[in-house]
């Protein structure tokens, strides 16, 4: 019998033997387990010296450290652009900090922010863009960073899925001015749960830091100071997180070769990948292809029947839509911005919705589950 989900989207990540050697000898001789462990420092300047960065900050999760920042960045009242083609977690980040989401529209062929659409959402209230990596494709270039420091905006990058790709010669998370990722179960790296923050503004990353240490102040040896929440990474987590690091490299060309092994066996589809006009290095975090010449809703029941026969797609497995339909973020999409003659206008986020199909090449994937996965998809898209 075939095991009907054999390409989830998601899966636990790989331990190696030394990893956990090394977390039980962690374990046994560290000071501390807890958040103020040795460990945690290990790790933060384990980050920075990987990115080249002058700051890093380790935290509970991604979006712990979304919230912690923005918490720093905004005032209540504030807006924040974010993608409609995103997670509900970097909204959810922006109302925790008592920010207003506002929605903005890709570009046709990338997740970078569509820079007309940016200036027609923006008002003199709007504080940060923010820009997601999808699938660890690039959300963002020089020009983007131009029209936000010409318009004032602070730039942060939500990178839960951009580790390791490269655009422009840089990383991804280290070209605004502060780069927030994940390191959950389901990310390129994994502690299980946890993200770290990076910054080039060193006072900017001591006031996080400080945040996620419940407003501990260095300067004052003490609580009370400012206020503040426990985003504390552990040091167990980050005695994984030193070696979730050291193999990265790895890490990356295995992801690597498995989007290539599906791009391989469905070259012959002519699906156009995305953002294949760009030059970028991709992490290989999942492949996302655009199945062209569909009618709308075509692609929403291809990606059911995929899911039927075991391979599951994120956007089928999360009802991922345009964020802005999520009850939770309704009452912010009713802006009369985002209407023009009576269409939302989110024209390109839109097409690309009706178009996707996203590929798993997670830790759980193997090239032989993959070699079955392209023959189901070829049969499902053959059939169509
Ligand atoms: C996973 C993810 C997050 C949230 O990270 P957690 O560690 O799960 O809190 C935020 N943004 C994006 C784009 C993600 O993929």
């Amino acid at each position: 019998m075939q095991n009907t989900n054999f390409l989830d989207c998601v899966g636990k990540a790989h331990r190696s033997d030394s990893e956990i050697a090394r977390l039980q000898t962690h374990i046994r001789e560290t000071n501390l387990l807890s958040g103020d462990s040795d460990l945690v420092t290990h790790y933060e300047s384990a980050l920075a010296t990987h990115f080249q960065m002058p700051h890093a900050t380790a935290v509970s999760s991604g979006t712990a450290g979304l919230h912690a920042t923005l918490a720093q960045l905004i005032q209540p009242g504030d807006e924040v652009l974010l993608p409609v083609i995103g997670v509900s977690m970097t909204a959810i980040a922006i109302l925790a900090a008592g920010g207003i989401p506002v929605f903005y529209d890709c570009q046709p062929d990338s997740f970078k922010p569509d820079i007309d659409s940016l200036e027609r959402f923006r008002s003199d209230k709007t504080r940060v863009l923010i820009t997601v990596s999808m699938w660890g494709y690039p959300a963002i270039d020089s020009k983007i960073i131009s029209y936000a420091k010409q318009s004032n905006l602070i730039v942060l990058e939500d990178t839960a899925q951009g580790f390791g790709t490269k655009h422009e010669g840089e990383w991804e998370g280290t070209r605004g001015q502060v780069g927030c990722f994940s390191t959950q179960e389901f990310k390129l790296l994994s502690t299980g749960e946890g993200g770290f923050v990076l910054t080039h503004d060193i006072s900017l990353g001591q006031r996080i830091r400080e945040f996620v240490h419940l407003g501990f102040s260095k300067k004052h040896m003490g609580f009370g100071h400012q206020m503040g929440l426990n985003y504390r990474l552990s040091g167990i987590q980050s005695s994984l997180g030193i070696s979730q690091l050291e193999q990265a490299e790895d890490k990356i060309r295995i992801r690597q070769a498995k989007t290539q092994a599906w791009r391989d066996g469905l070259s012959s589809c002519k699906m156009a990948e995305m953002s294949q006009n760009l030059q970028f290095q991709h992490n290989g975090y999942a492949l996302c292809l655009r199945m062209s010449g569909l009618k709308p809703g075509d692609a929403k029941m291809i990606r059911k029947e995929l899911f039927d026969v075991g391979v599951h797609t994120d956007i089928h497995r999360y009802k991922q839509g345009l964020i802005h339909h999520f009850p939770f973020l309704s009452q912010y999409a009713h802006d009369a911005r985002y209407k023009r003659n009576d269409q939302l206008d989110f024209p390109n986020s839109t097409q690309l919705m009706d178009e996707l199909l996203t590929l798993p090449a997670h830790d759980g994937v193997s090239l032989i589950s993959i070699n079955t996965g392209v023959e189901k998809v070829l049969q499902v898209l053959n059939a169509w």
